[in-house]
């Protein structure tokens, strides 16, 4: 190990991102309910996609996106012309963080956020700043307080993850409105598609110079292993994360499945209705034995313990079933695990390995 070659400032300081658990050792087949992952899968005239654009291997991709942002656009009634697509949203959040936030800058996000806010703040040499939340919904009063002149970014995912609370509009329009003038509010809309009659703040992005959108097609698509997202805002901002776009960050596998995906929108409908019904299902089935959650509006449920003690042996009951959730306490939530709302028989696993954990059965 060379004792002069060295990273920049800051990057050792970075947590590693680790990702859901997919496997147990010592168990073949699990139910993986630990990344939010659609539990329906793609749509089949996605997976077609991917067989047709096979045959385009030896071509470079199209690196301005244009038929991809004219589908989202046409979808969402949004303007072509300010759509930005990326590898995942994770790439989007990459992005404005290159571009906006420097050494010395904030980065505002709160304290039970993604987070890959953190991450990429810390990878741009930019200065993390966590805001403690209430209830375990975001605070825009905390995070105004929050805010200096050195605010560049704020993030607020809305649906949240892991809390599954969400926002209402008028107040993040409040939240918007009252920002220091050389902030950026970012609304990560990964799980808006679960909410009924909702833009992602779409309408707000539109109405305002310092709103940006983020969306994917990672959950209600079920395009994780794509690594398709996109973003929305104001033109002069898209023209600069365009700068720092690598040209082609987007195969032709990713921008066609993604538009096959986009006209699907029967696939969406029944991913969206059976989340709702399983969700509000799983909830009441764990409340009933005493373990309560908050009101999620995305896929998946938080599920709050005693204690730390509690929520890690539950985890390792539910393990041992072959049942895979999320433990949050890199997310400040160590009392909690993130289920994913699965299909029916897999929720119905769940609820039966908490009651029996619980000594309820
Ligand atoms: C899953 C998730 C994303 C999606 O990330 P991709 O890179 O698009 O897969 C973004 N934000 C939040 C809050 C998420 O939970």
């Amino acid at each position: 190990m060379s004792e002069r070659i060295r990273p920049k400032p800051g990057i050792l300081d970075i947590p590693l991102y680790e990702g859901g658990q997919s496997r147990v050792p010592g168990l073949g087949e699990v139910v993986k309910l630990s990344s939010n992952e659609n539990p329906f899968g793609a749509s089949e005239a996605a997976v077609e996609a991917v067989r047709r654009s096979a045959h385009q291997l030896h071509r470079y991709p199209s690196s301005d996106h244009a038929e991809l942002r004219a589908a989202i656009a046409a979808v969402h009634g949004l303007d072509t012309e300010r759509v930005i697509c990326g590898v995942g949203s994770d790439e989007i959040i990459t992005f404005l963080c290159q571009t906006y936030a420097a050494p010395g800058d904030e980065v505002v996000h709160s304290a039970h956020g993604f987070l890959m806010y953190r991450i990429s703040a810390l990878a741009a040499g930019a200065t993390p700043v966590e805001v403690p939340e209430r209830d375990r919904t975001a605070d825009p009063e905390a995070i105004l307080a929050a805010c200096t002149e050195r605010t560049k970014l704020v993030f607020l995912a809305n649906p949240n993850n892991p809390t599954g609370t969400m926002l209402d509009a008028a107040t993040v329009a409040d939240l918007a409105a009252r920002l220091p003038p050389a902030a950026i509010l970012v609304l990560d809309g990964a799980y808006a598609e679960y909410v009924e009659d909702f833009d992602g703040g779409a309408a707000l992005v539109d109405a305002r110079e310092n709103v940006v959108m983020t969306r994917t097609f990672s959950k209600i698509y079920g395009l994780g292993g794509l690594r398709v997202g996109w973003g929305y805002g104001p033109g002069d901002i898209i023209a600069a994360l365009s700068r720092v776009r690598g040209p082609f960050n987007l195969a032709t596998v990713q921008q066609e499945t993604a538009i096959a995906a986009l006209a699907d929108k029967d696939h969406v409908e029944k991913c969206r209705a059976e989340n709702a019904r399983m969700r509000e299902w799983l909830a009441q089935a764990l409340a009933e034995i005493g373990v309560p959650a908050d009101p999620s509006h995305a896929n998946f449920i938080l599920a709050r313990f005693g204690d730390a003690a509690e929520a890690e042996a539950c985890d390792a009951h539910l393990k041992s079933q072959g049942l895979i959730v999320r433990r949050v306490g890199a997310y400040g939530l160590p009392h909690c695990l993130r289920i994913t709302v699965g299909d029916e028989p897999s929720c119905r696993r769940v609820a039966h390995s908490v009651a029996q954990f619980k000594g309820l059965r």
